[in-house]
């Protein structure tokens, strides 16, 4: 394929993502609209008018506030792939006469800097903007920053070994360097995985004990009732930047922990608490997440070895105005790459995601009668995150990880009626 063809396929794919995109988001703004003069029907009983009605101003604002970010990122890869400034920034760094995997690492770096740093006014307008016209954001600016500065140095020193490594084997593991790579890198993201929560959670969140009351007194014996296995209940300083709640599980096998926000602590009755961590355990004994990762194994083996058959593919190079093919600019090309011609997968993996929480709701009705609190708490939060409770059907098909709240709460109606 000559570099025109590889340009006009990337463009083909880049403006059909962009379209798609806009009209869902449209259609689903619409839905929103076109249901905004009345509560719906399920949620009469619990959710009144005035307050839709913010749910409802809540979830326009969010909508057209992505279309616009999506507008500006998408001028923003245009002006970077078609003024050829890549080709530019490449032969600026070659110019220096640097080793090539230090030249590799300095490219990488200011490419992310670049569309980092055109991501900061939308993150500035959504946290301190939106989120507080609505009451949700708590963050201050002290916080923003060094939550900035905080990732940046995380990055940095995570992404660096790992470039560096990479470009190791890109050059001296012979034929077959894709799969030693992808060995190694499997290890790393379990190494990953398993420091996550003792070092590196801790950099962004307070991480406490959970208080020794009723609570947690009653939380030890449904973990014991389920025979789940925890190193500790932790509470989270969730508040310190938005009022949003959740709870979730960290680390492996006996180290894991249950992570509380303390927002969700102070927002649901106790029960409620309980229902939504019988879900939670749900997912771990159902295995959910380790089924995710031969998938995610999978992805990273093929990426690897699409690296290998693409990098000597000149003419994609010369489509994305670099002048030579180097491990690099492929990484680079590849990242912007990845969105247009995967995105069509996206209902896949959500629609496997959006059954899991079935089957998570399920475990939880099952191991104790959550089924009601768990319904209840799940409205009461959705009311607290001001949820869209009617967004287009298409809309979360295409995009929800979770069930909308309304196919939820009517899954949860039926395991009750059914008992649980
Ligand atoms: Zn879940």
């Amino acid at each position: 394929m000559t570099p025109s063809g590889f340009l006009a396929l990337y463009l083909a794919f880049f403006g059909f993502e962009f379209l798609f995109e806009t009209i869902l988001t449209r259609l689903n703004l619409r839905a929103i609209d076109k249901n905004k003069s009345s509560v719906p029907s399920a949620f009469r009983d619990y959710v009144d008018g005035d307050m839709y009605k913010t749910s409802v101003a809540y979830s326009l604002a969010r909508g057209r506030f992505s279309i616009a970010v999506s507008v500006i990122g998408a001028a923003v890869v245009l002006a970077v792939v078609l003024s050829g400034s890549l080709g530019v920034i490449d032969n600026l760094i070659a110019g220096i006469k640097l080793p090539p995997a230090v030249e590799g690492v300095l490219f990488v770096a200011i490419v992310a800097a670049v569309f980092h740093i055109t991501s900061i006014p939308p993150s500035l307008y959504s946290q301190f903007v939106i989120e507080k016209r609505f009451g949700f954001s708590t963050i201050t600016a002290k916080t923003y920053i060094l939550d900035e500065i905080k990732s940046i140095a995380l990055s940095t020193v995570l992404g660096i070994p790992l470039l560096l490594l990479l470009f190791w084997f890109i050059r001296s593991a012979g034929e077959y360097w894709w799969f030693f790579a992808f060995l190694a890198v499997a290890a790393l993201q379990l190494a990953i995985t398993v420091i996550y929560p003792v070092l590196i959670a801790p950099l962004f969140n307070k991480f406490s004990p959970l208080e020794e009351g009723n609570l947690r007194t009653k939380i030890e014996k449904l973990a014991r009732d389920l025979n789940f296995t925890a190193s500790g209940i932790f509470v989270m300083d969730g508040s310190r930047r938005s009022r949003h709640s959740n709870a979730y599980f960290t680390g492996f096998g006996k180290a894991k922990r249950i992570v509380l926000y303390d927002t969700l602590v102070q927002q649901l009755e106790e029960r409620q608490v309980l229902a939504v961590l019988a879900h939670e355990i749900g997912h771990q004994k159902l295995r959910h997440i380790l089924k995710r990762l031969p998938v995610s194994l999978l992805l990273t083996l093929l990426s690897l070895f699409l690296v290998d058959v693409l990098l000597g593919a000149d003419p994609l190079f010369a489509a994305f105005g670099i002048q030579r093919a180097t491990a690099h600019g492929l990484l680079v090309i590849l990242a912007f790459c990845s969105g247009p011609f995967t995105f069509l997968l996206t209902p896949l993996f959500t629609s496997w995601s959006r059954r899991h929480e079935y089957q998570a709701d399920k475990f939880a009705a099952e191991s104790g009668g959550y089924a009601g609190d768990l319904k209840r708490a799940l409205i009461k939060l959705g009311k607290d995150n001001k949820t869209n409770l009617t967004p287009h059907p298409l809309y979360s098909f295409f995009h929800y990880s979770h069930p909308a709240l309304s196919e939820r709460v009517a899954y949860l109606e039926e395991l009750e009626s059914a008992g649980g």
